[in-house]
């Protein structure tokens, strides 16, 4: 029974994947070992029952997933039930005694014509084309063929999944692509001088579009539509943070753009650092040790679990720059861009595929006493309470019952409301234009490198799940219903529009 199967629970399900993964990924590289951690974070969800859209397979939609999607290992296309087969790129299902393709993954290999966004043209399988092996043959009517034939024969809808290489070459993107029809079926000669056949797919029309399309569409003509400013940090920041605006005449606010926090007149608690000169290692490094012992990221930069408060190493570190334990500190890595929503003011998106556990940016502004804070009130749309970003985070619900090892503190830290806000208003970093969500992608982190005073840790955002390019980045504002008061102590309402289903109406 699929019919239960829900956007909410689909997102679950691939956050804990991914968080599995990350987990089971930092076990491997502490031991300087390699496995195949995919399919090893797919037997854990699979033994705790946690796969959806499971039993026979689906023909068309399926329950949860919408076009754009984004995978980073192909075994999550199973668990969800979109694609069931992890080798073979044709999947099918016997209907009314008679096999249906229900979906194919078009990824490279075969000289398939993906430029022409709504015509695919897909080389069926079989007849050792890939095996060096073995001996070319023919490719038979059988199988995956078969069933792509009898779904040209009966016309039923087709999942495609683009499978693209990742910008730098070193992963895999899979991209749900939505439905499509078989169109025609032939043979024709392959590269090994052996019969292949080929199949022509046509995107059923109505389904929203992938935003590589859009993407490409301003590479063509060098420009993004809406343009209105170059880059809001006037070159403070490595990448050029644009801002788009097809909504209106409007132009950003004017504030000021800083690339480190402005802290109040006090002394700040300097950094221990560590004495690493080999590296820092899971046990001896001192600010490793702070969080039990474990590097929370992996080589590739992933947090893999969230914190009470990350100790990243530092400038009072002896360790190099290239340190596993120093990631945010690095700053944004994807090409992001401001831009005006209809309902929300201004949103933040990136341009770029992120893959679940990435670091996105820091919110930056000056740091306040909540006493400093409150008198700004009048003026709060930019405040940020520190403190109040941890507890119960939803979007990490599941891992600890699925690894119990993975544990959600840092050594005896606890992290409340410790007294300080951040207030980007008059100066701030791009952070400072992330709208909340009552299904947010991202999540706020407390990072503490540069100085180790716990009242007044970074506030550095990560993905909570992969998100593709062009979807509004979001996080959950934590503010409490009717607890949020003015000046006279009256309760303030504001009206959410985050837009999702899960939306309860109200920020606060
Ligand atoms: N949209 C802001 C802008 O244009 O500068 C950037 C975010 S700012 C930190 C917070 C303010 O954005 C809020 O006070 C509210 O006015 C608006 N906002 C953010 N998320 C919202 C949501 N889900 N629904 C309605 N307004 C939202």
């Amino acid at each position: 029974n699929h019919s239960n199967v829900t956007r909410h629970k689909v997102r679950e399900t691939l956050r804990l994947f991914q968080a599995v993964a990350r987990k089971i990924l930092q076990e491997v590289e502490a031991k300087n070992e390699r496995a195949r951690v995919d399919l090893q974070a797919a037997k854990v969800l699979k033994e705790k029952g946690k796969y959806v859209n499971e039993g026979k397979q689906i023909l068309g939609h399926v329950p949860g997933i919408e076009v754009g999607d984004e995978f980073h290992y192909r075994i999550e296309l199973n668990i969800v039930g979109l694609h069931r087969q992890t080798q073979g790129g044709i999947d099918y299902v016997k209907h009314n005694g008679k096999i249906l393709a229900t979906s194919i993954v078009a990824s490279g290999g075969y000289a398939d014509d993906l430029d022409n966004s709504d015509v695919l043209i897909y080389t069926g399988q079989g007849g050792n084309v890939m095996n060096s092996g073995k001996e070319p043959e023919d490719q038979k009517l059988e199988r995956g063929n078969l069933a792509l034939k009898n779904s040209n024969d009966e016309q039923n809808p087709v999942r495609v999944i683009r499978g693209a290489d990742s910008a730098d070459g070193k992963s895999k993107t899979y991209v749900y692509d939505g439905l499509y029809l078989v169109e025609s079926v032939w043979q024709d000669m392959g590269p090994h001088g052996k019969l292949v056949y080929k199949f022509r797919l046509r995107r059923i029309s109505g389904q929203p579009e992938l935003p590589l399309k859009e993407l490409k569409k301003s590479k063509k003509f060098k420009t993004r539509e809406g343009l209105c400013v170059n880059d809001i940090s006037y070159g403070k920041e490595r990448i050029p943070i644009c801002a788009v605006n097809v909504i209106d005449d409007e132009k950003p606010p004017p504030f000021k753009y800083i690339t480190s926090m402005i802290y109040p007149d006090c002394d700040l608690i300097p950094a221990e650092g560590c004495g690493c000169i080999n590296g820092c290692s899971e046990l001896k490094c001192s600010c490793v040790v702070k969080h039990g012992g474990e590097i929370p990221y992996n080589h590739n930069g992933a947090i893999v679990e969230i914190k009470t408060l990350v100790f990243e190493c530092g400038p009072s570190c002896k360790c190099p720059p290239t340190c596993y334990n120093r990631v945010s500190q690095h700053g944004i890595k994807f090409q992001l861009e401001i831009f005006k929503t209809s309902t929300r003011g201004w949103g933040v998106r990136s341009l770029n595929s992120i893959p679940s556990g990435s670091f996105i940016c820091e919110y930056m502004g000056e740091l306040l006493e909540d006493k400093e804070a409150e008198r700004r009130t009048g003026n709060d749309e930019y405040l940020f309470d520190i403190g109040n970003n941890y507890t119960n985070n939803p979007l990490w619900d599941g891992l600890s019952t699925l690894m119990p090892d993975a544990e959600s503190s840092s050594g005896g830290v606890l992290m409340d409301d410790c007294g300080f806000t951040i207030d980007a208003a008059q100066y701030g970093n791009v952070g400072r234009f992330i709208n909340h969500s009552c299904s947010p992608n991202l999540y706020a982190q407390n990072v503490l490198y540069d100085h180790h005073d716990k009242r007044m840790p970074h506030i550095m955002f990560f993905a909570a799940e992969n998100i593709p390019p062009l979807q509004e980045l979001t996080y959950d504002y934590n503010y409490m219903i009717d607890q949020v008061r003015d000046s006279d102590g009256n309760i303030k309402r504001k009206d959410c529009y985050c837009g999702s289903v899960e939306c309860i109406g109200r920020m606060y």
